[in-house]
């Protein structure tokens, strides 16, 4: 994949990068280790005022680098500046917490005893330099999201972006160098994915997390497990979204809207599997429905555009070869499924709503990565419950009910890493974010995110 910004908006080409020579790289490389070794060294407080520097910098770049990311992957502009302040919020409160997330451990004085010591710690240290493989649906958040708890903790990283969002990924490396973070903490190399092997079999690259496909997932991790090196995998997502007979309707449906089309519908957490209890089925789809068709697809840097193209052509394809698979096996539209009118220059495909799922369909068991929702009706809780989990995900899942019964069952029974009751999931700094099954496995966010990349050393004083 060339490494360039394509305005999925109308298909043109922006701009062109050449991807970093061997040399170049191997200098990137020397500077990342270069800088662990003294990085690794800095207090708490030297890492915070640095990352709260680079968020004030964010907050005032906010407007020009929304835009950029409006340009290069299509998201509304209005979404793309709640990312950048989305991270802001991330890099403050990692630079508020991290002390505190990365303290010292004291075992039970018996326990200590017991093991034979006067006394024993845990110190967490970092890792070293981390190797972060990055997705360009959310670019700012992704990145942030490594970013911010890796620097904190000591580490340093280097970023490999996605081909498409190459003006993003420079901009995040400018951002830490304004900063005042020394050179090589933080670098993007511009390179592309058939790179990446030999940069995580380097000796000096202690780790690596990758968000993105699963096939993409299996190779990082499969190279790092060769090498015998850490790794967290955010990978994919079908997300159920139940509403069961004691939800609020109106509001269910009003926020399966938004949970669907978020990012143009290329969101891992997006709810793309709507299952609803028979009582509340024809309320539900008629409203949720409703809300699909009213939604506004256009320029994405339009401030009244809800949903903008998908972010390539090739995204845009994979999506209509789903939604043509199910209905020629019997699948219906109750709106949308397939290119709007009057926008023929760009990657745009209408809000989505399919009935009639069958297990054949490869709908049903694969991720949609655009604005297309499937629509379910099922009798039961349990039968809600089996097939919210009969997928090859687990990523995150949504309730709407008022019974506390319920709400104890579907978070025992639900296979996913996240329950959500009566709203959509979203992440936020201070809850854990990550998947099971083939969405991944390891966290980011709050104490286990920065953990992920720390060595839980044990200290025993005899
Ligand atoms: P992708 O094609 O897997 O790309 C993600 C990153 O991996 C890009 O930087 C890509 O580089 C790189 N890559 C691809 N194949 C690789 C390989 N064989 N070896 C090394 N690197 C490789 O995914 P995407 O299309 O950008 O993103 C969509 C997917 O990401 C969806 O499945 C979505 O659900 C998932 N996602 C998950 C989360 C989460 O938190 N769980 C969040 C966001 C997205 P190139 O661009 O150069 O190919």
């Amino acid at each position: 994949m060339p490494i360039a910004t394509v305005n999925p908006a109308n298909g043109e080409t922006l701009r062109t990068f050449d991807a970093l020579d061997d040399q170049e790289t191997e200098r990137r490389l020397a500077a990342a280790h270069r800088a662990f070794r003294s990085h690794r060294t800095t207090d708490f407080a030297e890492r915070a005022r640095l990352l709260n520097r680079a968020a004030d910098l964010l907050d005032e770049d906010q407007q020009d680098i929304a835009r950029t990311m409006t340009t290069e992957m299509g998201k509304p502009v209005k979404a793309a500046r709640a990312e950048a302040a989305k991270c802001a919020k991330a890099m403050r409160w990692y630079a508020a917490n991290a002390e505190r997330l990365l303290a010292d451990e004291h075992p039970d004085d018996a326990d200590v005893k017991d093991s034979g010591a006067s006394r024993a710690r845990v110190h967490y240290r970092p890792l070293g330099v981390v190797l972060a493989v990055m997705p360009w649906n959310f670019p700012l958040w992704q990145v942030m999201r490594f970013a911010a708890p890796a620097l904190m903790a000591g580490n340093t990283g280097l970023l490999k972006h996605a081909s498409n969002v190459p003006q993003t990924a420079l901009y995040i490396e400018d951002l830490f160098t304004r900063a005042g973070f020394p050179a090589g903490c933080f670098q993007t190399l511009l390179i592309g994915s058939g790179a990446v092997e030999a940069i995580l079999r380097d000796p000096r690259v202690a780790a690596a997390t990758l968000t993105g496909s699963e096939p993409a997932g299996r190779a990082v991790a499969s190279v790092a497990g060769d090498e015998v090196k850490k790794t967290v995998l955010e990978l994919g997502g079908s997300d159920p979204y139940l509403v069961l007979p004691s939800a609020d309707v109106q509001k269910a449906a009003e926020t399966a809207v938004t949970a669907r089309v978020q990012n143009n519908g290329q969101s891992c957490i997006a709810a793309k599997r709507f299952i609803v209890h028979t009582d509340v089925y024809e309320e539900f789809a008629e409203r949720f429905t409703t809300g699909m068709r009213a939604l506004t697809v256009g320029d994405p840097l339009e401030e009244s555009t809800d949903v903008g193209p998908l972010s390539s052509e090739q995204g845009r394809t994979d999506l209509e070869e789903l939604v043509e698979d199910a209905l020629g096996k019997g699948a219906t539209a109750l709106c949308g499924g397939g290119r709007p009118e009057g926008l023929d220059r760009g990657w745009f495909y209408e809000p989505t709503v399919l009935t009639g799922i069958g297990p054949g369909m490869r709908i049903h068991r694969e991720e949609t990565f655009g604005p297309v929702a499937t629509l379910y009706r099922v009798a039961d809780l349990d039968e809600a419950v089996e097939l919210a989990n009969d997928t090859p995900f687990g990523l995150s899942s949504n309730v709407w009910t008022r019974d506390q019964g319920e709400m104890s069952r579907c978070a025992r029974d639900l296979e996913a890493g996240g329950v959500f009751f009566n709203g959509m999931t979203a992440s936020h700094p201070a809850l854990p974010f990550g998947g099971v099954k083939r969405s991944g496995y390891g966290r980011e966010l709050a104490g286990h995110g920065i953990r992920e990349f720390c060595n839980a050393t044990t200290v025993w004083y005899g």
